[in-house]
């Protein structure tokens, strides 16, 4: 079998953390740096100080390899399931009001990390829209302006990206609160299977909001340091950088019937 990526690895892997934890600078770090691992840490720039420090706390992880992505400032979501009706979700904003929260967000992420190259955003609770009904309207097309990539999340039982078709802008991921060890490096194989690319969404890690636990965690992290010389784990933005660069040579005159 030929495999699609470098070095004949099966499948990528990223590991991503949401909303900049403490349980991320105090568990995971120390835990994926234990095993030569580098994650993809996405923040919010949010606080009087235009998210300054909250951001300089992920300086020493960014130093040591880790990337630092963009998760917006006020982390607007989906109120579809609140039950008040103050009207504060995504479905009562505009493409403006989300385009100049994004643009401030690019610029406070910026000024702290000023040596990036290229920034991945993440879609604060995985939600790619604005409007309701007839007025609902992607803000994907934006945040392919804005960004080099964007993580969102998944919509279908299977959210391996594909490396040939796979959007760089609204690319999907698994949830991974509550998973065991046996789930997560069962979903690895899965993915080394189908020769794909699987993000992994974390938040918290061994306690804090949706977490894994330590243990699962901890588990799935020597195995992937095990397995390093046939599946490559690496920050979201490498592995979006290798897609962008690869020049598939894709057969365009075959139409595939859609395999659902
Ligand atoms: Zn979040």
């Amino acid at each position: 079998m030929e495999f699609l990526w470098d070095d004949d690895k099966q499948a990528a892997i990223s590991l991503t953390f949401d909303d900049g934890m403490n349980s991320h600078l105090d568990t995971a770090i120390p835990l994926l740096d234990g095993h030569d691992l580098r994650g993809t840490f996405y923040i919010t720039a949010r606080g009087e100080d235009d998210g300054q420090k909250g951001l300089e706390r992920f300086r020493p992880a960014f130093e040591a390899g880790h990337e630092i992505g963009n998760h917006s400032i006020h982390h607007w979501c989906s109120c579809a399931g609140v039950m008040n009706p103050d009207q504060r979700g995504l479905e009562y904003r505009t493409l403006e009001e989300v385009e100049a929260e994004l643009v401030d967000a690019d610029k406070r992420f910026k000024s702290v990390f000023p040596e990036v190259a290229h920034w991945s955003f993440c879609y604060p609770c995985y939600n790619t829209f604005v409007g309701k009904g007839k007025h609902r309207k992607s803000y994907v097309p934006i945040v392919a302006e804005l960004f080099f990539t964007a993580r969102a999340g998944g919509e279908m039982s299977n959210s391996i990206n594909s490396p040939y078709h796979a959007d760089l802008h609204c690319l999907n991921s698994w949830k991974c609160e509550r998973r065991s060890a046996a789930e997560l490096i069962g979903l690895v194989e899965r993915t080394a299977t189908q020769g794909g690319w699987s993000i992994f969404t974390f938040h918290g890690v061994g306690e804090g909001h949706l977490p894994v636990a330590r243990p699962d965690f901890q588990e799935l992290l020597a195995y992937l340091d095990a397995v390093r010389d046939r599946i490559w784990t690496a920050p979201v933005i490498e592995v979006a950088e290798y897609l962008h660069n690869k020049d598939w040579q894709l057969n365009k005159s075959v139409i595939l019937p859609n395999p659902l």
